[in-house]
């Protein structure tokens, strides 16, 4: 068995758990036999206030917050596992390592206060000592958040930055279209935006480098509205790139997924069917049922809790208007994948590195050190993202681990060409996802479709991480959405 697939699951994880990591890495063959075929299971009916599709966090905190009003709820969830982006996987000795959702920031108050009350606990990121930037063949090491460059390049980063956070700043993140500049922002990608708002080469490879980072898509694939919308819903630019103060300051004990898993026990027995896609959403004389593997739901309220390119694979009668079908065909999700290597030690600590690194060549582009609080053992983990994703996806696994070990010891030290585990995944492989970290609009979406992805659709009602208008895409989005859309049904009930 290869190393990317000695990995097991928490164990409320069934087998086909294994079979859903073995499909993630492509060219490596399933190793289930015949006797784990599918069993069809007969379905029962359940009837109740508020169906809900998807048990990610957005589909789980809607039912919390529902349940605590009193309503009764029913979560069907296409996957063996409560998270959906948020996924935990447990190395060999154990130790979690998150192939979804991974960082928190403090201004994430949602997510951590959720995380609080189901008595889940944080650590910091490991950020003391040097970065390393590998731009142009030559690796530079620098502390802090300035990365080397000369200071021309570093001043017109600088300024494109304040840009952002100032256009961010005149932006109502609940209507982006109507800001002021909206009709030219969403004409242009970011591509674009960064090209007339930075000269020099090094500054424009510094800027494009933050745009697969936050959306796993490439410059060119994004519209500069959305990334101004981006900013907007974290707050500043900064926010959203910073360990420090920023995004990827702490990490959860045990991992994030343990979140979702208490979360869904808080339920209740029987509150969500597992490995049960919803395939039919029918509304007729006022009552909605969801037919999914397994359960027919039948409720007054829907509330459908999955990312926007999920919605429409659901069929629906009456079908969905043309608007939210065709913001959820403009709005593509992103390719993303991690590369994981263990180690008995995090050695480049001890070498004054932060373990944080940036390249402008893949796969690998941006690494962190994830190990647990306590530091052992020692865990790297390289971001691929967009077009490196889609690369890497037809590569073999020998491949992947060959180039991508090469640049951790190009980076870090030759320790790195012998870990005692590596691990690597494409989220894009996922039958329930497709695609992540989040959906992306291409330019003439926000400004064509406006609201049409959160708004409610006879008893249908739409939730997910992108409608939150505060850190969007996030986990905290995620939960911020659920608790809206719960709002908003139990008004509507
Ligand atoms: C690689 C990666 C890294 C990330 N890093 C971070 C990070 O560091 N910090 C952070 O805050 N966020 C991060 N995110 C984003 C974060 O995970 C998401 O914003 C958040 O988890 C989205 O939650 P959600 O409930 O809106 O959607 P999802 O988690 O996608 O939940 C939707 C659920 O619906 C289910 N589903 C789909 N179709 C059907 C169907 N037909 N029937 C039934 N169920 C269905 C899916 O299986 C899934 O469980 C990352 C995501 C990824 C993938």
């Amino acid at each position: 068995m290869s190393d990317s697939l000695r990995v097991s699951r928490r164990s409320l994880l069934a087998t086909a758990g294994a079979g859903a990591l073995t499909a993630a890495v492509p060219g490596v063959a399933s190793a289930a036999g015949p006797d784990e075929a599918p069993v069809s299971t007969p379905s029962e009916t359940k009837e109740v206030d508020v169906a809900i599709i998807g048990a990610g966090l957005t589909g789980l905190n809607a039912a919390r917050a529902l349940k605590s009003a009193g309503k009764s709820v029913h979560v069907v969830e296409a996957d063996d596992r409560p998270g959906g982006r948020v996924w935990t996987v447990n190395l060999d000795d154990g130790t979690p390592v998150n192939w979804g959702a991974t960082f928190v920031g403090p201004q994430q108050t949602e997510i951590l206060a959720l995380a609080k009350d189901v008595g889940v606990g944080t650590y910091k990121t490991w950020n003391s000592g040097k970065n390393v930037q590998f731009f142009n063949g030559q690796r530079k090491t620098y502390a802090g958040t300035v990365p080397q460059a000369d200071v021309g390049s570093l001043l017109e980063v600088s300024r494109a930055m304040s840009r952002l956070n100032g256009l961010a700043g005149s932006m109502d993140p609940a209507t982006p279209w109507t800001h002021p500049m909206a009709a030219e922002l969403d004409k242009i990608t970011a591509h674009t935006w960064i090209r007339q708002n930075a000269t020099k080469l090094m500054s424009q490879k510094l800027l494009d480098l933050a745009v697969p980072a936050l959306f796993s898509v490439e410059p060119w694939e994004v519209s500069a509205l959305h990334l101004i919308f981006y900013v907007r819903s974290a707050g500043t630019i900064q926010n959203l790139l910073n360990v420090n103060a920023g995004a990827q300051e702490s990490q959860f004990d045990g991992g994030s997924q343990i979140i979702c898993e208490r979360v869904a026990e808080q339920l209740g027995t029987g509150a969500v069917t597992y490995s049960s896609p919803a395939r039919r959403v029918v509304t007729k004389d006022g009552r909605t049922t969801v037919y999914a593997d397994g359960v027919t739901v039948v409720a007054k309220k829907v509330i459908v809790a999955v990312p926007p390119p999920m919605i429409p694979r659901i069929s629906y009668e009456p079908l969905l208007s043309p608007t939210k079908d065709q913001i959820c065909q403009h709005s593509p999700m992103g390719s993303v994948g991690k590369a994981v290597a263990v180690y008995d030690t995090p050695w480049w600590r001890a070498k004054g590195l932060t373990g944080q690194a940036t390249s402008d060549i893949g796969p690998v582009k941006i690494t962190f050190d994830i190990s647990p609080a306590s530091g052992k053992p020692g865990v790297m983990m390289g971001f691929v993202d967009g077009q490196d994703a889609r690369d890497w996806s037809f590569w073999s696994y020998e491949d992947r681990r060959a180039k991508v070990l090469a640049q951790f010891a190009e980076w870090f030290g030759p320790e790195a060409l012998s870990p005692r585990q590596y691990l690597d995944y494409n989220m894009d492989a996922q039958e329930w996802h497709r695609g992540c970290p989040v959906s992306v609009p291409q330019p003439g979406t926000i400004t064509g479709y406006k609201d049409a992805l959160r708004r409610p659709e006879g008893d249908l009602h739409f939730a997910c991480t992108e409608t939150a208008t505060i850190w969007s895409g996030y986990m905290d989005g995620a939960v911020r959405a659920g608790k809206t859309v719960a709002a908003e049904v139990q008004a509507a009930l």
